[in-house]
């Protein structure tokens, strides 16, 4: 059980969850925060990443926000909402943080997520690549979603 600030306190299943965020005031510093364990807690996700680890960082650079949009389709493909209003308290979504209880992420999720990302910058960052430099390189990994 956890206490996410004023949304009340959740149950979170064992197992792997994607969060959807975005960072319209530098995404490296963003992730390199999500990933550190000891902060002030400010966003529901900082409850979260404060006592489980962060896996893997999926990101794109643009303009345009899609954190809804991803958040949708993770839950089209099997996500499921443990904490309502996680993370979406500035839009519609029923919630940015889905348990994915199917395990292991999938190539097809990958892909659909990733779709439409065009000319973007995107990819995704791995934890454990690099066991001494567990920060975040936007760059390094960009791969293609095909
Ligand atoms: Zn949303």
């Amino acid at each position: 059980m956890l206490e996410i600030g004023r949304l009340g306190t959740f149950e979170f299943p064992a197992g792997l969850y994607l969060y959807c965020g975005s960072a319209l005031n530098g995404l490296k510093g963003r992730i390199r925060r999500h990933l550190r364990r000891d902060k002030k807690h400010h966003w529901h996700i900082d409850r979260l990443t404060a006592v489980a680890p962060v896996a893997q960082v999926w990101w794109v650079v643009e303009g345009a926000r899609r954190e809804c949009r991803w958040a949708d389709a993770i839950k089209e493909q099997g996500g499921q909402i443990v904490a309502r209003r996680f993370g979406s308290s500035d839009c519609k979504c029923s919630s940015h943080l889905l348990w994915w209880e199917k395990g292991e992420y999938t190539s097809d999720l990958y892909r659909i997520l990733f779709a439409d990302a065009g000319q973007a910058t995107f990819g995704m960052w791995a934890a454990g690549k690099d066991e001494d430099s567990p920060g975040f390189e936007p760059g390094e990994s960009a791969k293609s979603p095909s």
